[in-house]
């Protein structure tokens, strides 16, 4: 038999939520925005985009999905956090706003904006570990790094030491701790969809 499409949420409070939706049916999934708790109980997996962590956290707040998103993830739910999803999903967030949400499903310490006050944007060629054809090419926008990553957590992705990284050579980019998947870049916007087609294998697994 073949399986069935997963069902994959966008979190659409704000962000890129058509971006990864495109990406997310390239994969094969079928994409569903998530604004309301009975949306995200349909979900077989979601994703939080970038945009502003402080803004989300606080939206996330509003629409009331703080905590029964803390409890699908708790029990589980597979998701994919991209730079602002990335902090959100950490268990702390340095240079962060105090009274900023951490969902606490990826035992990571993220500093925002890592990458300095001058680099809104940065790209590089990565190495991904568990990617096939090659380097992947990324965008960071005003992107976080991983700054201390926990014993359960798997890297997948450093910045490499060249030129153009200086300082942020060797930084952590892209982890997986469990099903939860995070990467400090953007893939939704590069029409490349193997790190989507990683995670909707991933949603499949669990
Ligand atoms: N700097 C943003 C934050 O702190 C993240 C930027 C992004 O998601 N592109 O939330």
């Amino acid at each position: 038999m073949p399986k069935t499409k997963p069902v994959i949420g966008v979190l659409a409070l704000q962000g890129d939520v058509r971006e990864h939706a495109a990406m997310l049916e390239k994969a094969g999934a079928r994409a569903l925005p998530v604004r309301r708790e009975r949306e995200l109980s349909e979900v077989d997996g979601l994703v939080l985009p970038g945009g502003e962590s402080t803004t989300m956290s606080r939206l996330l707040e509003t629409f009331e999905l703080l905590d029964p998103l803390r409890a699908r993830l708790a029990e589980g739910l597979p998701a994919f956090g991209s730079c602002a999803g990335m902090i959100l999903l950490a268990r702390q967030a340095l240079d962060g706003r105090q009274d900023q949400h951490q969902l606490d499903a990826l035992d990571v310490v993220v500093r925002r904006n890592a990458f300095g006050r001058q680099v809104d944007s940065f790209e590089e060629d990565l190495d991904v570990e568990g990617l096939e054809g090659g380097p992947l090419h990324a965008v960071f926008i005003r992107a976080p790094w991983v700054e201390k990553a926990g014993a359960g957590v798997r890297v997948l992705a450093r910045v490499p030491r060249t030129e153009a990284a200086g300082a942020a050579a060797d930084r952590i980019v892209a982890i997986r701790q469990g099903a939860v998947l995070a990467t400090a870049f953007h893939p939704e916007l590069t029409g490349d969809e193997r790190v989507h087609r990683l995670f909707v294998g991933i949603v499949q697994e669990t």
